[in-house]
């Protein structure tokens, strides 16, 4: 019975692969006791990572002072916790790198902690 009441229902879309499915799951915690809408055991494992620690990739842009464009954009190495975006979010809006930058280039190592680091998405001369 207690079971029952920390049971929770959640939704989520399965992204690891362009089909979609629509997951509906029973969460407890952050163990997933059932999961139903998913087509393939991706999708189980899908809804398991995001029950326990949903993971994004972090997409933004940073200031570049002396390349031909005013901002490069910048992402995640890896997927970093979902939980840690907003502390990203404001590390990152601090950052002013300066030309020439490379693509790939670490512009912030191991970003708040995340053991991710945030890199150049294109060269900027
Ligand atoms: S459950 Fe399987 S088929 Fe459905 S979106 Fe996820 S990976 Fe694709």
């Amino acid at each position: 019975m207690a079971d029952a009441i920390n049971t929770e229902t959640k939704k989520f879309l399965c992204v690891s692969c362009p089909v979609g499915c629509a997951l509906t799951v029973s969460v407890q915690g952050t163990k997933v006791i059932k999961a139903e809408g998913n087509t393939c055991k991706l999708g189980l494992k899908y809804a398991e990572n995001e029950a326990a620690n949903p993971l994004r990739t972090f997409t933004s842009t940073v200031r570049v002072d002396g390349a031909s464009l005013p901002v490069c954009p910048v992402r995640s190495r890896t997927p970093l916790p979902l939980a840690k975006m907003f502390d990203v979010t404001r590390e990152v809006a601090k950052l002013h790198a300066v030309a020439p930058v490379k693509m790939g280039q670490v512009l912030i190592n191991d970003v708040c902690g995340t053991g991710t680091d945030i890199v150049a998405s294109r060269s900027l001369g």
